[in-house]
Order: structure tokens, then C-alpha cells, then sequence
């Protein structure tokens, strides 16, 4: 089943959303096929010379879905699965994503074929420069603002504002963002997508009434969402019990020692064989008796095979398109209340939108201020979700949709055609 859905289009299945939002609003077919599909797509292949002398080519992604809110916004993925097809559907989510929480952007996504575990740190560096001169006609600080994503770092984002900046002559710090702090990187950018998946959790077990003490949670994923969302989860009295990278996971019911499990991490390079818990497979993870379950991976991991087997009361969508439009049906008739991706992992984009406002003015903030900033932001975001799920009587993805669609519809109306 994962390998027939892994063939389904995503992009299809991004389409398939925006159209049910569609619906409920009521949107003309002209609107309709202004917003369903991207604006422009550009795939590159370029050489690139490996440390052994020979010379591979690559391929690259750079995708605009809609960019009447503001410029273009969104994460470059590393990972040999990338297709177009996939770049599509996450930068329609950028879209959505960046208008659910009200900030001035439009969505994009891209990224290279390419396992980034493979390659040396020197030809890392070379894939990712000659990536960003090959797309450069589309970026800049009013145009385009790519960002981490998977298989990405903040040297990543620092190498591509480097080169960025040797072609203009003088430093572009806004032109990505997600750079280390020492580039014009924002304090709090890093965790920033995770404070957020906690930040959000908590408001929705207040909504919830959850009474346990402590609530439980699982976290698929121990990358740069994952493992910032498992920290401040704990540090905000939650009791993470389990986690797990690509190679499977660990669980404990009595509470994981992340301190420790960082440690193991570190040593071993994986999650699985920590002594303080249980190996258990991803599958496994999904399906455990806790309070919140935190997919922090990679799409289409709960579906409708596992969707009728999942225990958690709240699933926060830290990964882009974990839960499949099937899984979704089933976890609302079985009251599992969901936080859709475009809204739970809305803090990295917000943060990003910080970053690139900080660089714009040269003047940067302290932590605190940005994170308050963010709790700001994104609790606004989910309490008009939530009433709009309510009021309009649907799930609280639809709810999330219908509101960022509503806006860019707004956005691309009032612009008018051109010329
Ligand atoms: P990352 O590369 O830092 O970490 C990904 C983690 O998932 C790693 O632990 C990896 O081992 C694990 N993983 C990969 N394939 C897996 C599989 N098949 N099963 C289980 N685990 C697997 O990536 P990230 O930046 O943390 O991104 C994770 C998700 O969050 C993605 O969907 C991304 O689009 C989304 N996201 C990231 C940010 C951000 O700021 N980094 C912001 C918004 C959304």
C-alpha cells in the first residue's frame, strides 16, 4: 500500500484538497484555475565535479506556486525520492501555509535529487552552489526566499547565501533564510518549526481538556523538527515516550531520557539499540497508547491501513502531508482530533518571515522576543481554525484550507488580471 501511494501524485492530492476548499467557498471556475496550479516550475540539471575526479549531473526543483500575497517562500529538499511532482504539491502548501498564519508570502519549494549522506561535505557544498546559480534567475530578497528543509542545514542555506552574494557584488543576507545566527540567521530559527508543534499541542490539549498527567507523546522523526519538538514537549511537562529516525525507533512507556538518547545518538549514529527503552519499527510508533502522536518525517505516513489502529488523541502534522486524504476520513469519524501540516508546522516559515524582515532591516531581536512573536502568531492562527471548524462545521483541515484559500482568492482578485 505505501508503495501504491507513493505513486499517487502528491500533487494530485494537493488539488484534491484545494478543490473541497473550493467547494465550501463557493469559488468560480476562473478563481478555480487561477489558484489549482503553479505559477511556474523550473527543473535545472547541472554538472558537478566529485572529489575522485568524476563528474555526475544532477537534477533540481524550483517551484512557484502563487505569489500574490508576497514573494515566493519555501524549503529546498535534499532526498533521491524528489520528483516535480512532489516540489508542486509542497509549494501549494507553502501557499496555503504561509496565508493560514497571515504572513506576507507567497509559496514555492524546491530542491536536488540527490542523498546528501552520500556525498563529502566539500561536494555538498558543490551540488548546492552550482544548484542555486542554476536558480538564480528566480531568487532574491523581493523574489524568492528558499529555506531548510529535508536533507537541508543552516550551512546549507549559508553556502547558497554566499554564492548569492558573490554574484551581486555585496552581502544578500536576506536571500535565504534559516543561515546560521553568524550570517544574519534569526535566534530561534532553528527550533523554530518545533516550538511551534509545541506551542500548538498545548493549546489544543487545553481545547481538548485532556486531563492525563502527564500526556504521552510519540515523535516519528528525530531531524530538525522531531527533535526540538520532543525537547520543548518535554520541557513543557509532556512525557515523550517514544522516537525514531528513518532506521526505526525507541520506546519507552515510562519516559524516554532524551539527554541520554542525544548521547546514544551521537555515538551511534541512530536511534535504535538506546539500552533505557524498546526497539520498535516506525509502523509501531504510529499505532502506540499515547496522549499526542507527532509524524515529523516525511509524507503519506498515516493512511488508511493504520489510520483505524492509531490510539493518539491529537496528532499535530509536524511533516508536510503525513496524513493521506483516506486516513484523514477515518481519524475524524474516530474523534482523533488532527492539526493539519499548513497550520502545526507553520513556525519555521514564521520564524523565516522574522529572519528575512530582521535582514531587511539590519536589526535583530532577542530570543524572547521572537518566540513570543511566533506564539503570537500561530495561536491566532490556530484559535481561527479552530472557529471556523466550528462554526462551518468541518475538520480542522478543511477549516485551515478554506480560510488560507479564501485569502489568496481575496489577494488574487483584488490584484486583477495583468495586463
Ligand atoms: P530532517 O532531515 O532534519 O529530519 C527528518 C527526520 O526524519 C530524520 O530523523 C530522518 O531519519 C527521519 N526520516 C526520514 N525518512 C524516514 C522514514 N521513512 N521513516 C521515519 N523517519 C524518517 O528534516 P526536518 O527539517 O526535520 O523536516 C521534517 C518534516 O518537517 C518534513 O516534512 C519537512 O517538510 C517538515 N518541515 C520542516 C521545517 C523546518 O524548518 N525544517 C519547517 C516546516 C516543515
Amino acid at each position: 500500500m505505501a508503495v501504491e501511494l507513493q505513486k499517487r501524485s502528491a500533487y494530485a492530492v494537493a488539488q484534491k484538497r484545494f478543490d473541497e476548499a473550493a467547494d465550501v467557498l463557493g469559488l468560480s471556475e476562473d478563481e478555480r484555475r487561477l489558484l489549482r496550479d503553479v505559477k511556474r516550475e523550473l527543473t535545472v540539471h547541472f554538472p558537478v565535479r566529485h572529489e575522485d575526479g568524476s563528474v555526475h549531473l544532477y537534477t533540481g526543483f524550483r517551484v512557484h506556486h502563487n505569489i500574490n500575497r508576497g514573494p515566493a517562500k519555501g524549503g529546498l529538499r535534499y532526498s533521491p525520492d524528489l520528483t516535480l511532482d512532489l516540489v508542486k504539491a509542497l509549494a501549494m502548501l507553502m501557499t496555503w501555509k504561509c496565508a493560514v498564519v497571515r504572513i506576507p508570502f507567497g509559496g514555492a519549494k524546491g530542491g536536488v535529487v540527490v542523498d546528501p549522506r552520500a556525498l563529502t561535505r566539500g561536494e555538498l557544498e558543490h551540488v548546492t552552489r552550482r544548484y542555486a546559480t542554476e536558480i538564480a534567475l528566480l531568487l532574491g530578497p523581493e523574489r524568492d526566499i528558499p529555506a531548510p528543509d529535508l536533507g537541508t542545514t543552516p550551512e546549507v542555506m549559508a553556502w547558497i547565501m554566499d554564492t548569492m552574494s558573490m554574484h551581486a557584488g555585496h552581502s544578500v543576507t536576506a536571500s535565504v533564510t534559516g543561515k546560521p545566527v553568524d550570517v544574519g540567521g534569526s535566534e530561534g530559527r532553528q527550533e523554530a518549526a518545533g516550538r511551534g508543534v509545541t506551542y500548538l499541542t498545548l493549546e489544543a490539549l487545553k481545547y481538548l481538556q485532556v486531563t492525563e498527567q502527564p500526556a504521552t507523546v510519540a515523535v516519528q522523526g528525530f531531524g530538525q523538527v522531531g527533535r526540538s519538538a520532543a525537547r520543548l514537549l518535554h520541557e513543557a511537562g509532556l512525557m515523550v515516550v517514544a522516537v525514531s529516525d528513518s532506521r526505526g525507533g525507541v520506546y519507552n512507556p515510562t519516559g524516554l531520557d532524551l539527554d541520554a538518547l542525544e548521547e546514544h545518538r551521537r555515538f551511534r549514529g541512530q536511534i535504535s539499540g538506546f539500552k533505557k527503552a524498546d526497539d520498535i519499527s516506525n509502523a509501531e510508533l504510529l499505532e502506540l497508547p499515547v496522549t499526542v502522536l507527532v509524524p515529523a518525517a516525511i509524507e503519506d505516513q498515516i493512511t488508511e491501513q493504520n489510520a483505524p489502529r492509531i490510539r493518539a488523541r491529537l496528532i499535530t502534522e509536524a511533516a508536510n502531508a503525513a496524513v493521506t486524504p483516506e486516513a484523514d476520513a477515518i481519524l475524524a469519524d474516530r474523534d482523533v482530533f488532527l492539526i493539519p501540516d499548513i497550520l502545526a508546522n507553520s513556525g519555521g516559515v514564521i520564524v523565516s518571515y522574522f529572519e528575512w524582515v530582521q535582514d531587511l532591516q539590519e536589526f535583530f531581536w532577542e530570543e524572547e522576543e521572537i518566540n513570543t512573536k511566533l506564539h503570537h502568531l500561530i495561536t491566532r492562527a490556530f484559535y481561527e481554525v479552530l472557529h471556523t471548524s466550528v462554526n462551518r462545521r468541518l475538520d480542522m483541515r478543511r477549516a485551515a484550507y478554506v480560510l488560507a484559500v479564501q485569502r489568496v482568492a481575496n489577494a488574487t482578485n483584488v490584484r486583477g488580471i495583468y495586463p
